[in-house]
């Protein structure tokens, strides 16, 4: 079976910058469950993934622009120090959760502190980064018609929280 759309893949991979320098990969044994064509994950490896068979290791570079987006200038924003708990220690290049209005936790990045307020990027911390994934496909298999009607996958590394 080739992985193709609406098809549940369990994915082994790492991801690196292009320096070998693993930044984040699935745990040994516990292949990471998405359903295909469903953007679930980034556009440019899902675009490679498609036709691959069980078993079949790649070698994936996506650039920004089919990853996690160019870095955006607007992202760079100055905020008031007191938007921080009181005793919140930043540390320039640190990334941390901050809760939108909407209450959606985002990751933001920690430019600078200045005095009375902190430079922060909201941008995603891989916006503008060429991602290096090494994947292997390890299980492809059609979706349930209910897995399909909630646009995931369920069971192991699928989603559980419904
Ligand atoms: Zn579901």
């Amino acid at each position: 079976m080739k992985v193709s759309k609406d098809h549940v893949v369990s994915l082994e991979y790492r991801l690196h910058l292009g320096d070998g320098q693993t930044i984040d990969e699935s745990e040994p044994g516990q292949p990471l469950s998405y359903m295909h064509g469903r953007k679930q994950i980034v556009p440019g490896l899902e675009s490679q993934l498609e036709g691959m068979s069980v078993g079949e290791s790649k070698k994936v570079v996506v650039a920004p622009g089919q990853g996690y987006g160019e870095h955006d200038a607007r992202g760079i924003q100055e905020v008031p120090r007191g938007m921080f708990p009181p005793d919140a220690q930043f540390q320039v290049g640190q990334t941390v959760s901050a809760q939108t209005a909407e209450g959606d936790v985002i990751p933001i990045t920690i430019r600078e502190v200045k005095g009375d307020t902190v430079v922060v990027d909201l941008n995603h911390p891989l916006a503008g980064k060429t991602l290096h994934f090494d994947v292997t496909v390890r299980e492809v298999r059609p979706a349930t018609d209910e897995e399909k009607q909630h646009g995931h996958a369920h069971g192991p590394g699928g989603a559980h929280d419904h």
